[in-house]
């Protein structure tokens, strides 16, 4: 399992990363949206991707649609503040599959990310089907 955080809240990247790896993930973390865009284009191995939207040089809403205009169906959530519900509302229309206003509970984050993958198996084959119940 591999997960990419776009983040620039040093922080909360922080706690993200701390709460994934030991639920066994294996995570990337940039702190820009350019990175991301760069991440995304160079390897398409991830599993999930946690989009903060307020993100430096390439807003996270427009990481996202890159992304989908690329034909990418990866596993999206979104991270908005608190306030800004008609950034959700965007978010959904360019492609996300669930977001998080912040701040949030880790066990909140966790389980959403949780359905997502459990959502984005139907999909898949049976063959990681072991793999991805260990996760979390
Ligand atoms: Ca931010």
């Amino acid at each position: 399992m591999r997960i990419l955080i776009a983040e620039d809240d040093q922080v909360l990247a922080d706690g993200l990363l701390r709460s994934l790896r030991t639920s066994g993930a294996v995570v990337d973390h940039v702190a820009n949206g350019a990175e991301a865009d760069t991440a995304l284009v160079t390897h398409n191995h991830f599993d999930l991707l946690i989009l903060d939207l307020g993100l430096p040089r390439i807003h996270g809403l427009e990481v996202l649609r890159r992304l989908r205009s690329r034909g990418d169906s990866l596993p999206v959530l979104i991270l908005t503040a608190r306030s800004s519900w008609h950034e959700k509302v965007t978010g959904m229309d360019a492609g996300a599959d669930d977001y998080l206003a912040k701040p949030f509970h880790m066990e909140e984050l966790l389980a959403r990310l949780r359905a997502l993958l459990e959502r984005g198996r139907t999909f898949n084959s049976a063959g990681d089907k072991a793999s991805a119940r260990t996760l979390f």
